[in-house]
């Protein structure tokens, strides 16, 4: 195929209307239909990525391969088209100055005065069509984060017109999402807000070509309409939002309303195959009619904001389907964990995650789950520091060493079974410095891990500073507990799993960065089916 084209979502009215799932859904339609697309995540904040914000600011932050720390909406994205994103796909304001500030210190501008418009402008253009160039894509959807007339967006929103008018008609076009809300008092959704975003778009001298309305009440025809006379729209481009039960019915909604037949349409290009969505349904159709229920609990600290831990919550979203399996969250802040609320809190589980984190807010009520967890032979999951934290308690409760920690903890812990890697001493700063992306690991045979992946070597993707220290692993495994997952390269411990415990396993890295609606990660999979036979043997054992 000829050029690459683009694809710019715009967001109005107000933020969280859902542009990264509208986005990956129109991907998901296109990439049904035989496109290759990819989508790019702008965000208008000064951090040079998200690894340095707290998860309460902007939920989880996504880890790709390549060791970028992200915005959550790339894992939507890699999740719906089960295609791996990279550095290049999520670029923030920081990084945008960043590089225009290395830039001038190096004298590439030299003479000129260094100025939003046209440096800071074309270098977002530039990153705009880093992804084109590659040659990879026949489209690149690029979301621009914020509300349009947002101050810290107008570069975006400048660079997007740039684009727009150097790219030329058919080649580039614009989806806003905007709201739509229903008044109660007067009984009636409004198109005035809608309008407004529209003319604040038009003010920057971008016309919208489609819109997409989020609404709570089905959109009548008069008021389409309306909505597209006066936002200076076609009638079959305004698409309908509705508030969906799962994110996952999204693709099949924007399918109904054809937003993949207008933006398709608008770009010129040829819309002959229909898409084929039959796995993406096989899996709704799981999704949405499990034959079994099992409850289980993420122990974590940041449990008020469930986008905090967004990737683990759709990974369970994709297991249930695989084992048919209702899977119910019971979020738990770990700080309320102790020696006298944890059986209340924990025994009625089938299973326990223990969540990553940073920071010794809320340690000991993870480590109090852990000892509850492999002392009644709960199935347990620990994801990074929730695998730390299965080490610590296995140091303190079953060797003795009463006080085991991470280094990060206690700096000067006695037994610090948790430590930092020699490399990572001598590191004082802290963004982007931590282990990040995909590793090699190699499972030990006959382990647990081993069946599970069904591989002798996996890729899985970090983040953390801190390592299980070497220094114990004899002591530990003597013990009972396995270092059955090592980098082939470092020896680092990256898995740990309990032989005489039914299924208890502590991971380093993130597997729940690669779960996907066409790969359930395994891990996450067979957590659950040990959760459902935890279960069904509970019940025989209490009926017996
Ligand atoms: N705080 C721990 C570390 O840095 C664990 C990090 C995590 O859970 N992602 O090693």
């Amino acid at each position: 195929m000829a050029e690459t084209k683009y694809i710019f979502v715009t967001g109005g009215v107000t933020s969280s209307l859902g542009k990264g799932i509208i986005a990956a859904s129109l991907a998901k339609l296109l990439q049904a239909r035989g496109y290759k697309v990819t989508i790019q995540k702008l965000d208008p904040y000064i951090n040079v990525d998200p690894g340095t914000l707290n998860p309460y600011e902007h939920g989880e932050c996504y880890v790709t391969d390549d060791g970028a720390e992200t915005d959550l909406d790339l894992g939507h994205y890699e999740r719906f088209l089960n295609e791996k994103t990279s550095q290049a796909n999520n670029v923030t304001t920081g990084r945008i100055y960043q590089s225009v500030i290395e830039k001038e210190r190096r004298g590439e501008f030299l003479g000129k005065t260094v100025q939003v418009i046209p440096h800071i402008t074309n270098e977002i253009k530039e990153r705009i069509q880093i992804l084109g160039k590659s040659g990879e894509y026949d489209i690149v959807i690029t979301e621009i984060g914020g509300t349009v007339g947002d101050i810290e967006s107008l570069p975006y929103i400048e660079s997007v017109r740039q684009l727009l008018w150097e790219l030329g008609d058919n080649n580039a076009i614009v989806v806003h999402l905007t709201l739509v809300p229903f008044l109660s008092a007067a009984g009636e959704l409004k198109t005035k807000p809608t309008q407004h975003s529209v003319k604040t778009l038009m003010e920057s001298g971008i016309k919208a070509d489609i819109l997409v309305c989020r609404t709570e009440h089905e959109l009548s025809d008069d008021l389409r309409e309306k909505l597209a006379l006066f936002c200076n729209v076609r009638r079959e481009a305004v698409i309908q939002s509705i508030d969906a039960s799962t994110i996952y019915d999204v693709p099949n909604f924007m399918l109904g309303e054809g937003l993949d037949t207008v933006t398709l349409k608008k770009l010129n290009l040829p819309d002959e195959h229909h898409p084929d969505l039959e796995k993406w349904n096989a899996f709704l159709d799981r999704h949405k009619n499990p034959k079994h229920e099992v409850t289980i609990g993420l122990v974590g600290k940041y449990v008020e904001l469930q986008d905090s831990y967004k990737s683990i919550l759709e990974s369970f979203i994709h297991a249930g389907a695989e084992n048919e399996v209702r899977v119910n969250v019971e979020t738990i802040h770990s700080e309320y964990i102790d020696e006298a609320t944890i059986k209340n809190k924990i025994s009625h589980l089938d299973g326990v995650l223990v969540a990553p984190g940073f920071g010794e807010r809320g340690i000991e009520g993870k480590i109090d789950t852990v000892r509850y967890v492999r002392e009644n032979k709960i199935p347990f999951l620990g994801i990074c520091l929730g695998m730390q934290m299965a080490v610590i308690e296995f140091a303190r409760n079953v060797l003795g060493l009463k006080e085991a920690n991470s280094t990060e903890m206690v700096r000067d812990t006695p037994h610090p079974v948790i430590d930092l890697m020699e490399a990572q001493k001598e590191i004082t700063d802290k963004g982007g410095t931590m282990r990040l992306g995909a590793w090699k690991c190699t499972l030990k045979e006959h382990s647990l891990a081993r069946s599970v992946y069904g591989e002798a070597t996996i890729m899985e993707r970090h983040r953390h500073r801190y390592e299980f220290n070497d220094r114990y692993k004899e002591q530990i495994e003597a013990a009972g507990l396995k270092a059955t997952g090592l980098n082939p390269d470092t020896g680092l411990v990256e898995v740990v799993e309990l032989p005489d415990h039914p299924w208890f396993v502590g991971v380093q890295y993130h597997p729940e960065y690669k779960s996907t609606v066409a790969n359930p990660h395994p891990l996450f999979v067979a957590f659950v089916k040990a959760a459902l036979k935890y279960k069904q043997e509970e019940k025989s054992a209490t009926l017996a």
